[in-house]
C-alpha cells in the first residue's frame, strides 16, 4: 500500500489528508498530522472521502469519456477527445465570429485548483476574448471580497486559525461552523475549555449547534445584521469603549459613520432586530473590552442583497475598537469552498483580475497585457454569475462553458437558469460526475479528473496554500480540468491563426505564471515554490522570504494612504418583504454531513445517517397555527416557483422563519428543482452576490 499527502476537497478549512491507495484504487483516508489546518483531525465528510472513490461509485457515478448529444434531449453518445475538442473549438469560433467574443460565457467553480482557475482565466480573457468569466464563488464569498477591499484596502483575510486559540472573545455572525467548518469548531471548543472567562457571542436567526455553545446567542430577525452592528457600535461609542488612538492613527471616515449610527440606539436596534436591549449592551461590552476579539463569519452575511453592507458594518466594529492586526483579533471571513481563495488570487471571476487586480482599472489590464504578452484583452469587467445566466436567458450569451459546478441546482431562481441553458446554442459541461442536474442540458460532456487524481494547489480561509497531489489515475479518459481548457484553447488559437496564448506542459507551469502575477502585490508569493511547499508544508501568503500569519500588524493597511476606511452604509431590509400572502422568511443552509449538490457526498450512504431526507423546517407554533403536522406534505411557494416537501417541526427555526437545506436536488425531490425553485436572484449592488438566505414564501398543505 502507498500513501500520498493531499488536501480535503470539501470546505474552506482546507484540512490535510493522507490518501491510502493500492495501485489504481484509493483504499482509505486519514488526517495529516503535519498539516497546520487540522493537525490530523478530519470531520465526518473528510474521513469518508475514500468511500466517494470506490469501484462502484467510479463505475456508476463518474463520467468516463467525452460525450455528445446530437440534439437536445437525446441520449449522449461517446466520442474521442480529439473529435470533441475539434468540434467544440469550431463551434466556439463560429459563435465568436458571428456574435463577438462577448457572446460566450464561462462559469467555473471554487472547487477547481488554482492552476485550473488560471487556465480558464486565460482561455476566457486571452484566447476567446470574453470578459464573461465568473465562478460559483460568487454565491459564496464575493461580499467578503468587497467588504475587505472597501475597508482594509485588499481582499485579504487578516487572521490565522491560531487566532481562534488566542482570542478572548469570539463573535460568530451568520455562520454555523459546528456543521460547515467542523474542524475549526473543534479548535474553538478546545480553546474555550482551556481559557476561563472566554466569551462566545453567536448572531444567528436559528438556534444552531454553534449557538448552543454560546455565552450569548443574539437570535436576530433574518436580514437585520447591519442594524445590529450599527446598534453595537452605538453602544461602544456611548460607553467610551472606542480605541481613539487607533482610530486617529490608522483609519479614516469615522465621523461619517458616527453620525450614521447616532440614531441606532440599543433600544431601537432591539426593536428592529427582535432582541433584548440588555443583550446588545452585553455583546458590545464583551467585544470592545476583551483583550482580543475575533469575528468569524460566512454565508449569513455574504448571501444577501446587503452582503457588502453586512461585511463592512462588522469590520467597522473591529476598527472602532482596535480589535484587529494583533494576535487573537480581527474580522475573519470563513470561505465555504476549498479553493474560493485561489480563485480570488488568480482572478478567475468577472470582477477580479490575477494578483488582486481590478478589471475596472485600465492600468491593471495593461499589467495583464504585459504579463501574458496578449495585447487585445477585453478591458472591462464581465457579467457576474446571476447576470451571466440572465444574459443567456435573453439570448445575449449564446454559448456557456461550465466546469466543476452544477448551476441547474445551485443558482437562485431556477426558472431563469433553465431558460438560459435551454436557449444557449452551445452548452459545454466539464464534470467529474455524470448525473448532475446541469448534465441534462449539455451538448458536450467532458470527463474531468477529481479529488485523489489531480495535481496543483489550493488556498484555505487563512491564506494558506497547500499542495493537492494525485494518488491514482483518473478513470477512463478523464483529464485534469486545466488540460481540457488548455487543449481547446490551443485549437481556438490555431483557428485564429496565432500562436498558443495558453501554453503549458504541466500544472506547475500554470502555477508559475500565476505566481508571476502576484509579484509586488499584496498577495506576493514570489518567494514560494512547489519545492518549498513539498519540503516545508503549506504556507500563508504573502510569502516573499517567509509566510505571513497575520496582516497589517505594522498598523498600515492596504489602501493608498495606509489608513483603513470606515464604511457608512445604511441598514436596508431584504429585497423581498414577507406579507399576508407570502408570510414566511425562508432561509437556506448546509447540513452537517453533505456538500453542495451532493454529487460527491451523496455517494456515501453513511453520510445520510445524520439527515436522510429533504424537508422544510418550521417553528412548531407556526405549524400549529396553520394546523400543519410533522411529516405532512406541504407546498412551499414563492413568486418564482414552488416545491412539495415533508414538514419538520423545529423549535430552532425562528417564528415566521422557514428553513430548507441547500443540498437536495431533483434526484432527491423527484422532478423538482430543489430549494432554488423558490429563491430569487436579487443581489448586492456592490458584490453581486445573490440573496440566497432570504425569500418570502407561503407554506400550505400540498
Ligand atoms: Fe474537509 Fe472541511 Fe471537514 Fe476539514 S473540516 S475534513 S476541510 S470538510
Amino acid at each position: 500500500m502507498a500513501e500520498t499527502k493531499s488536501t480535503c476537497p470539501y470546505c474552506g478549512v482546507g484540512c490535510g489528508v493522507v490518501i491510502e491507495h493500492d495501485g489504481a484504487q484509493i483504499t482509505g483516508v486519514r488526517g495529516d498530522p503535519g498539516h497546520p489546518a487540522n493537525f490530523g483531525r478530519l470531520c465526518t465528510k473528510g474521513s469518508n472521502l475514500h468511500l466517494t472513490a470506490t469501484p462502484v461509485v467510479i463505475r456508476h457515478q463518474r463520467l468516463h469519456q467525452p460525450m455528445k448529444r446530437a440534439t437536445r434531449g437525446a441520449r449522449p453518445a461517446a466520442l474521442g477527445w480529439e473529435q470533441a475538442n475539434r468540434e467544440i473549438a469550431e463551434r466556439l469560433l463560429a459563435i465568436r465570429a458571428a456574435h463577438g467574443p462577448d457572446s460566450i460565457g464561462i462559469y467555473i467553480s471554487g472547487q477547481l485548483l488554482t492552476e485550473d482557475y488560471h487556465a480558464f482565466n486565460k482561455l476566457a480573457r486571452a484566447v476567446i476574448g470574453t470578459p464573461h468569466i465568473d465562478s460559483n464563488s460568487r454565491l459564496c464569498m464575493s461580499s467578503a471580497v468587497v467588504g475587505y477591499k472597501q475597508t482594509l484596502g485588499a481582499d485579504a483575510p487578516p487572521c490565522s486559525y491560531e487566532d481562534i486559540e488566542l482570542a478572548d472573545c469570539v463573535l460568530i455572525s451568520g455562520a454555523n461552523p459546528a456543521w460547515a467548518h467542523p474542524i475549526l469548531f473543534r479548535r474553538l471548543e478546545a480553546a474555550r475549555a482551556n481559557k476561563p472567562g472566554h466569551k462566545l457571542i453567536v448572531i444567528d436567526p436559528r438556534r444552531t449547534e454553534t449557538a448552543e455553545l454560546a455565552d450569548l446567542h443574539l437570535q436576530l430577525r433574518p436580514g437585520t445584521d447591519v442594524a445590529l452592528c450599527h446598534g453595537l457600535l452605538h453602544a461602544v461609542i456611548w460607553q467610551g469603549w472606542t480605541a481613539d488612538d487607533f482610530i486617529a492613527a490608522h483609519t479614516a471616515g469615522f465621523d461619517t459613520l458616527k453620525a450614521l449610527v447616532r440614531d441606532w440606539t440599543p433600544a431601537r436596534t432591539a426593536q428592529v432586530c427582535g432582541l433584548n436591549e440588555a443583550d446588545i449592551w452585553q455583546a458590545a461590552e464583551w467585544f470592545a473590552t476583551s483583550p482580543a476579539s475575533l469575528s468569524l463569519y460566512c454565508q449569513g452575511l455574504n448571501q444577501s442583497s446587503a452582503g457588502t453592507a453586512k461585511n463592512t458594518a462588522l469590520i467597522n466594529l473591529h476598527l472602532a475598537t482596535g480589535q484587529i492586526a494583533k494576535p487573537g483579533a480581527g474580522p475573519f471571513s470563513l470561505t465555504g469552498q476549498p479553493n474560493a481563495m485561489g480563485g480570488r488570487e488568480s482572478g478567475g471571476m468577472a470582477t477580479l483580475l490575477p494578483g488582486h487586480r481590478d478589471p475596472g482599472k485600465a492600468e491593471d489590464w495593461a499589467d495583464m497585457a504585459t504579463l501574458w504578452n496578449v495585447p487585445d484583452l477585453p478591458g472591462q469587467p464581465g457579467h457576474t454569475a446571476v447576470e451571466m445566466f440572465e444574459a443567456a436567458a435573453r439570448g445575449e450569451i449564446r454559448a456557456l462553458w461550465i466546469a466543476c459546478t452544477n448551476p441547474a441546482q445551485s443558482m437562485p431562481d431556477q426558472a431563469v437558469v433553465r431558460r438560459a441553458l435551454e436557449r444557449c446554442e452551445l452548452v459545454i459541461l466539464q464534470e467529474a460526475f455524470a448525473h448532475t442536474a446541469t448534465a441534462r442540458y449539455a451538448d458536450y460532456l467532458l470527463p474531468a479528473a477529481t479529488w485523489g487524481e489531480k495535481e496543483g494547489t489550493v488556498t484555505n480561509s487563512e491564506r494558506r496554500i497547500s499542495r493537492v497531489r494525485p494518488a491514482v489515475p483518473p478513470p477512463g479518459e478523464a483529464r485534469a480540468d486545466w488540460r481540457i481548457a488548455h487543449d481547446i484553447a490551443a485549437l481556438i488559437d490555431a483557428g485564429l491563426g496565432r500562436a498558443p496564448r495558453l501554453n503549458a506542459t504541466s500544472a506547475e507551469d500554470l502555477w508559475l505564471e500565476h505566481r508571476a502575477a502576484t509579484r509586488g502585490r499584496d498577495l506576493d508569493i514570489s518567494g514560494l515554490s512547489w519545492a518549498t511547499l513539498d519540503a516545508d508544508g503549506p504556507q500563508q501568503w504573502p510569502y516573499v522570504t517567509a509566510g505571513t500569519p497575520r496582516l497589517y500588524t505594522d498598523g498600515r493597511f492596504a489602501t493608498a494612504d495606509g489608513r483603513a476606511r470606515f464604511v457608512a452604509k445604511a441598514y436596508l431590509p431584504p429585497a423581498e418583504a414577507p406579507g399576508p400572502r407570502l408570510p414566511f422568511e425562508l432561509t437556506t443552509g448546509r447540513m452537517r454531513d453533505q456538500w453542495h449538490g451532493m454529487s460527491r457526498s451523496g455517494s456515501v450512504p453513511g453520510l445520510f445517517a445524520h439527515e436522510g431526507r429533504p424537508a422544510v423546517r418550521l417553528h412548531p407554533a407556526d405549524a400549529a397555527r396553520r394546523k400543519l403536522a410533522e411529516g405532512e406534505l406541504v407546498t412551499v411557494r414563492s413568486r418564482r416557483g414552488e416545491l412539495v416537501l415533508p414538514l419538520r417541526l423545529d423549535a430552532n427555526v425562528p417564528p415566521a422563519g422557514a428553513d430548507i437545506a441547500m443540498h437536495w436536488g431533483e434526484e432527491f425531490i423527484g422532478a423538482q428543482d430543489g430549494v432554488n425553485a423558490v429563491t430569487h436572484g436579487a443581489f448586492c449592488p456592490d458584490s453581486r452576490q445573490p440573496e440566497l438566505k432570504f425569500s418570502a414564501v407561503a407554506i400550505e398543505p400540498a
